[in-house]
């Protein structure tokens, strides 16, 4: 039998079919496996998402009969002001918010109970880091500009030395109150009181901040630097804030 001329070539066109069945196959697989882990993975993102430390069920998990320093900073600064205002009530006074700044900062006018002007104003900053004297001479400005003789600064974290110092030389004007005076203070009310400002503080997903402009709660977003709090009305609204863990 004559070997045929050609049988070189059909051989070699076997030999490629072979190759790329086996090829498609083991991509076959390689898909298989990337789609069943990125499931699990989705998996498990929606159970961080549904993490019970973002609602305020999670407060009775907690056992918390009081506001703790830990959970005051852990607030929203929306739900510190609120904090601080109903705090206001629970010692009297009539309050009422004048102002709302783009990084969170809030004053308040404090009236006593039928005065037409107020008494004393006050700003609360849910900080994370201490507040330093640039911010406590600004409040200062505030005071000095306003009716009242004296003002007091409420933050959740601290106050710097400079800013102390500051204070110390503007007194009895400026107050201070640190997250842990303010939480010695709280402990005075009575106990109706402190149960008020404990749901106040943790009321609706209260660790995720509020848009100062559009008084919703900002979503979690990914740029070039990272992650960040940016406004759900984004583009109408650019206001963003420093995402903390
Ligand atoms: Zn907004």
């Amino acid at each position: 039998m004559q070997n045929d001329p050609m049988q070189p070539f059909y051989d070699l066109i076997t030999l490629l079919i072979q190759v790329s069945l086996s090829f498609v196959a083991v991509m076959v697989v390689i898909l298989v496996i990337k789609a069943f882990t990125n499931k699990k993975r989705g998996e498990n993102r929606v159970h961080k998402k549904n993490k019970p430390h973002l609602t305020a069920a999670s407060v009775n998990e907690d056992k918390l009969k009081n506001l703790t320093i830990g959970l005051l900073q852990k607030i929203e600064w929306k739900n510190f002001e609120n904090v601080c205002c109903t705090y206001f009530v629970e010692r009297g006074l009539t309050s009422k918010t004048t102002k709302v700044g783009a990084d969170g900062g809030v004053d308040i006018e404090l009236f006593k109970k039928g005065d037409d002007n107020p008494t004393m104003i006050a700003q609360c900053k849910a900080y994370a880091s201490k507040v330093g004297v640039k911010d406590v001479r600004e409040f200062y400005g505030v005071i000095a500009a306003s009716d009242v003789s004296s003002g007091i600064f409420m933050t959740t974290s601290d106050f710097t030395k400079d800013a102390l110092g500051f204070a110390e030389k503007t007194s009895p004007a400026l107050q201070l109150c640190s997250g842990d005076r303010f939480i010695k203070l709280i402990g005075k009310l009575p106990q109706a009181s402190q149960d008020k400002l404990l749901a106040v503080a943790t009321k609706g997903d209260y660790k995720i901040p509020s848009c100062a402009n559009c008084d919703v709660k900002m979503v979690i977003r990914n740029g070039k630097r990272g992650a960040f709090y940016g406004c759900r009305n984004y583009p109408q609204c650019r206001a963003t804030m420093k995402y903390k863990i």
